[in-house]
């Protein structure tokens, strides 16, 4: 096949391995993709595997911006609208996660604020938006455009009852995004178990705590470190160490 971009893709895999990582992992279920550099679609990462089993490049698929294959093998997920209209709706992204994380999952059926109690959820910025129109897989071409429509202008989404959505202008910061989102989550769960009171950052200092932590060289630090920390578990598991789970 021509035109397949490589290196993008082997960015977009090592994404999905991290994501996999860092409690993004649900069975086969959940995807990453990444825009078509010569704006043929959305390369999305096929179906029937894992996040942690995506190897490379042959696992993604690319569809154009109604679902069609043009290149790739593998089964395309019954959610690629979320991928097609985000990126429809928002030039500025170019890379779009969907996912089930337990702790922001759990967080999504609840009416309650997500705060910033720790750093990364400063990372995340002001807001975090919502989406409760279906419970249901987002399988429509029109589901697809009404959550592109309630994500606005921000980067992170939680799906009530369903999951998570998180998007980036490249695949690093879009999947920075996903494990900051769950992580965020989960500090505040666990604080609201210990039913104790608690303070958040405040909202006025928010932007300019988010502006600190993205900061480009810290967002490169934190994908290398990801990144080896997801190596590193790959290969332990290989070796017969751990279990993929
Ligand atoms: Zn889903």
């Amino acid at each position: 096949m021509k035109d397949i971009p490589y290196e993008d893709l082997i960015e977009a895999a090592a994404g999905c391995r991290i994501l996999h990582a860092e409690g993004h992992a649900d069975m086969t279920l959940g995807h990453l993709s990444l825009r078509d550099p010569q704006d043929r679609g959305v390369w999305m990462k096929r179906s029937g595997i894992g996040l942690g089993e995506v190897d490379g490049p042959e696992d993604f698929v690319l569809i154009d911006f109604d679902g069609r294959r043009v290149a790739g093998e593998g089964r395309i997920h019954k959610e690629w609208p979320i991928h097609t209209e985000v990126l429809r709706a928002r030039p500025d992204v170019n890379a779009v996660g969907h996912s089930h994380p337990f702790y922001a999952t759990l967080f999504s059926s609840m009416d309650v604020e997500l705060e910033a109690v720790t750093n990364e959820a400063a990372f995340l910025g002001n807001e975090v938006a919502r989406f409760d129109e279906t419970r249901g897989l987002i399988d429509t071409q029109e589901l697809g455009a009404s959550l592109a429509a309630a994500l606005g202008g921000t980067s992170t989404l939680l799906l009530r009852n369903h999951g998570v959505l998180f998007a980036g202008a490249t695949i690093p910061e879009a999947t920075l995004m996903g494990v900051f989102l769950e992580r965020a989550c989960r500090s505040q769960m666990e604080l609201l178990k210990t039913h104790q009171r608690y303070v958040a950052t405040p909202r006025s200092e928010l932007a300019a705590k988010r502006e600190q932590i993205l900061d480009p060289n810290l967002v490169e630090n934190f994908w290398s470190f990801y990144k080896r920390k997801a190596d590193g578990l790959r290969r332990r598991s290989a070796e017969g160490q751990t279990f993929p789970g």
